[in-house]
């Protein structure tokens, strides 16, 4: 983490968030109308949050071909998890205001033990809540923000994304299906939950048809979320540089001490504290990167599930968005 900046009080939160990271015209007046995003938003400033840049330090891993692909280790790291979100930039300034909403949507709708005794113990359940938090952040930022305003579709990814087949059943932007608008004015909480499932089916499918690039797409992240939960829990110590049944069992007490904290020390003190943990040399290992071994190990399986999806989408001559940093 570089150039880290803490941001204890809500309504400064926000703020950063109306003023310094949202470029998208359409998100910012939902901001400022009290819309979806405003509720997000201010949902996610209840707690003391940071932003940062991320570290240095590169993997690198070979593609099938033998040609070199490099990564920041911090970049696919889940830190919104412990209330940090990643600095990015993207060329396309929607899909970068959507990367923002997916992260605060993470870390605004993760949950955490009712109080430091019941602080979640169990791999099972806490893969479920993780799993659980995808879903809920993915249905947000891939999915529900078209169904509010169907005049973005046009200007994120120029390749299909799995809600098109919902909401431009003809394959027209302009051309939105107008009984599931209504439905989703009516009844957003129902039309939430019917997306979540119709992405869930397609995670859990034995079998993807891999022309249904949406659909594959999708399916890859699974396994990914399936190597960072064996990464997190560790429960054979398959990762020897980490302790059988794996560290998120600090990241959950370290998140109700930072909660609790905020009562007894006040919101400032609180987030201090808190960093200052993250970057100490049992989490980062001497470096800056929190959790530094499990950010390695994921950085590898990471950029295996990226260079295959791009591969195919090269195959049929497409291209993705991606970021730089
Ligand atoms: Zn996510």
């Amino acid at each position: 983490m570089k150039d880290i900046i803490k941001i204890p009080r809500a309504k400064d939160c926000c703020e950063y968030i109306r003023e310094e990271l949202l470029r998208t015209e359409i998100l910012r007046d939902s901001f400022d109308q009290k819309g979806i995003v405003f509720d997000l938003v201010t949902r996610f400033a209840r707690k003391p949050r940071f932003f940062y840049t991320p570290s240095e330090e590169k993997i690198h891993v070979y593609d099938r071909h033998g040609v070199q692909h490099r990564e920041f280790i911090e970049a696919p790291h889940f830190s919104p998890w412990w209330g940090g979100i990643q600095l990015r930039t993207y060329d396309n300034q929607l899909v970068q205001d959507l990367y923002y909403l997916h992260e605060i949507c993470h870390a605004a709708t993760m949950p955490f033990g009712p109080d430091a005794k019941h602080s979640l113990q169990d791999p099972v359940t806490f893969k479920n809540k993780i799993r659980d938090n995808e879903h809920e952040a993915s249905t947000f930022s891939e999915m529900t923000i078209y169904c509010e305003f169907p005049q973005l579709r046009q200007m994120s990814f120029q390749h299909e994304i799995f809600v098109d087949r919902f909401l431009f059943p003809d394959g027209v932007y302009s051309r939105v299906d107008a009984r599931l608008i209504q439905r989703w004015r009516d009844e957003p909480e129902l039309v939430t939950k019917e997306m979540m499932y119709a992405r869930a089916a397609v995670l859990t499918a034995p079998h993807v048809d891999e022309s249904d690039l949406a659909a594959f797409w999708l399916k890859r992240f699974y396994s990914q979320g399936k190597a960072w939960t064996a990464i997190w829990t560790n429960p054979k110590g398959e990762y020897p540089s980490l302790p059988v049944g794996g560290r998120f069992r600090q990241v959950e007490a370290a998140m109700i001490q930072l909660r609790d904290a905020c009562s007894t020390l006040g919101r400032s003190e609180a987030l201090d504290q808190h960093v200052e943990w993250l970057l100490s040399t049992d989490v980062a290992d001497g470096t800056r990167i929190p959790f530094f071994r499990e950010a390695k190990a994921f950085c590898e399986s990471y950029l295996q599930h990226k260079l295959l999806y791009f591969e195919s989408l090269d195959q049929r001559g497409k291209r993705t968005e991606v970021h730089h940093k």
